[in-house]
């Protein structure tokens, strides 16, 4: 069974069709959607529409933060994100904002768990910025392989026999095994944000027969979003942002 994991589409239509079309390369079986489908770009509808397709046609799916400030609460989010998600609400019909808001919090196959942000509390959207939060992540489930969004930025975590998280290189396009005697942690980079220097879409393909990951990125035309992000009137820093993958 290969599950392509794809989080933080965060409504980069251009992102989103570039990761779904290099999916056709990588024999995949399912999809899984790791949250915030929506938030900071200027295609919501699309990339709910998108999304809704996907499931129905199967893929697996469970809630970002940004997804459940669409029906929710958004004043604990800063004063860009939260301007994003009042003009994300405008653009949404009331069929995309119940998809958002219907999406489960975790989902899990076999011995893999998926969950926006962190194990411990998934409608705490902790951040794993470091191995004291994907310890805490770890040790809150009785799944060997936990899969994540949320950071923006790609990390690979294990948890040793003494309880301590061990971090490892998360390297694009190389098959890394997931060795049977750990527990792993797998933070997936975002399609849509990038974080970590890069402006290539992030995903990755987890091999679960295999026991095993890859993480991927694809180039995608990002200067057609952020012109996208300026011509929506949406906050500048979500523009710069694609433009410098920070
Ligand atoms: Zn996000």
């Amino acid at each position: 069974m290969r599950i392509a994991l794809l989080a933080d589409i965060h409504a980069n239509r251009e992102a989103f069709e570039a990761v779904l079309a290099r999916l056709d390369k990588h024999r995949i079986d399912q999809v899984a959607l790791l949250g915030d489908i929506v938030g900071y770009g200027p295609d919501p509808a699309f990339c709910t529409e998108k999304a809704m397709e996907l499931v129905e046609r199967g893929a697996l799916g469970v809630i970002g933060n940004h997804d459940a400030a669409i029906e929710g609460d958004s004043s604990d989010m800063n004063s860009i994100a939260r301007a994003a998600i009042d003009w994300s609400r405008g653009r949404l019909d009331a069929e995309h904002r119940r998809f958002l808001s219907g999406l489960p919090e975790t989902l899990r196959v076999g011995d893999a768990l998926f969950v926006h942000a962190s194990a411990r509390s998934p409608r705490g959207w902790e951040y794993i910025t470091g191995p004291q939060e994907a310890e805490r992540s770890l040790r809150a489930t009785d799944a060997r392989f936990t899969f994540v969004g949320h950071v923006h930025k790609p990390q690979l975590w294990r948890l040793t026999g003494l309880g301590v998280a061990i971090g490892h290189e998360p390297i694009t396009g190389f098959e890394i095994p997931l060795a049977k005697s750990f527990v792993w942690l797998g933070v997936i980079g975002a399609v849509g944000q990038p974080r970590d220097g890069s402006t290539a879409a992030a995903f990755a393909i987890l091999d679960l027969k295999r026991q095993s990951i890859q993480f991927e990125r694809v180039p995608y035309d990002h200067f057609t979003t952020c012109r996208k992000v300026r011509e929506a009137g949406l906050p500048e820093p979500l523009a710069t942002r694609l433009l410098r993958g920070r």
